[in-house]
């Protein structure tokens, strides 16, 4: 009679040493310096339509090799700059310092003319909406899903948001319209309509500074065309610095970075830069030719 319940206490004991191992991990892990730190006394940002400016910027993980070199870029108020380049260039680490995960080793980062360091990360964060390659769902309806972009919105805006990224057509198509479960447990939804649930929560944000961070998967050019028709209607009223795997997100953007090695070696306008016939052009010409073999016929 005696054995269960002792069995069961081993059972429990050896639970909780491992949750303390577990505890113990976690405060060592509390302790540990985070990569960057507000200053002291650091202020908020101003809710701004500002620009936003690289200058001179230099930066590396902590190895030997420099990620970015000198980078310089200008976003104007309400204009789009992309940032192309092969896979390591270093444009998603132009997006983390500009969310200030980590700080430059050289050269400034200024939004609306004030130094990113020296306002407080949480004020920088709110002005930033990113549309990540990768939008994560949470297990909850689609309509909660997109409210989390700003949790006191209404139901109108939401239902606004949800137009202005083109999925009210695929939400009228769902049995449960917009109170279908997605997530994990629920219906899975394709790439290119995570991505627009992901710009639907942006226009709900609100923040006048947007990233977009393009999925590198292929989508169909049915998803595209509504990825880019949404993306349209968020650039119009924001600030936007775009991470484009294909050059067609970014033929309209005002200024095009080509990222080389960590250095912008070409800028320029879509137009500007064929004109060029460097490296852009070429990127440009391999990529057509790609669709037209993947594509017979298009
Ligand atoms: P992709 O198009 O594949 O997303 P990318 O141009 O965005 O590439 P980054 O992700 O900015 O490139 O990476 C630039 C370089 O920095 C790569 O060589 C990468 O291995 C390195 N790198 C990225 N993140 C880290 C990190 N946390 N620690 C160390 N090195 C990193």
């Amino acid at each position: 009679q005696l054995f269960m319940p002792l069995g069961f206490l081993g059972f429990v004991y050896r639970e909780i040493r491992g949750s303390m191992a577990n505890i113990e991990n976690m405060f060592r892990l509390l302790a540990l310096q985070p990569a960057v730190v507000d200053a002291p006394g650091a202020g908020a940002l101003e809710r701004t339509n500002g620009p936003v400016e690289f200058r001179e910027v230099s930066f590396g993980y902590g190895g030997e090799r420099p990620i970015l070199d000198r980078v310089s870029f200008t976003i104007a108020p309400g204009q789009k700059v992309a940032i192309v380049g092969a896979s390591g260039a270093g444009k998603s680490t132009i997006v983390k310092l500009l969310f200030r995960f980590y700080d430059p080793d050289a050269g400034h980062i200024l939004v609306n003319g004030q130094d990113i360091s020296q306002v407080s990360q949480h004020s920088l964060r709110t002005q930033i909406g990113i549309v990540p390659q990768d939008t994560v769902l949470f297990n909850d309806t689609l309509y909660e899903n997109v409210r989390y972009g700003r949790v006191e919105a209404s139901p109108d805006e939401v239902a606004q948001a949800i137009r202005l990224a083109h999925l009210d057509a695929f939400i009228a198509r769902l049995p449960e319209g917009h109170h279908t479960l997605v997530g994990e447990r629920g219906l899975k939804l394709s790439g290119g309509e995570k991505q627009r649930v992901s710009i639907a929560r942006t226009i709900l944000k609100g923040s006048p500074i947007l990233v977009f961070d393009e999925a590198t998967s292929s989508l169909d050019s049915k998803s595209e065309q509504a990825i880019l028709a949404s993306l349209a209607e968020l650039a119009r009223e924001h600030t936007s610095l775009v991470i484009a795997h294909r050059l067609s997100t970014v033929v309209d953007a005002d200024q095009i970075l080509v990222l080389h090695r960590g250095r912008v070696v070409e800028r320029g306008s879509h137009a500007e830069l064929l004109a060029r016939e460097g490296r852009y052009a070429g990127l440009w010409r391999a990529q057509r030719a790609g669709e037209r073999v993947s594509a017979p016929g298009a």
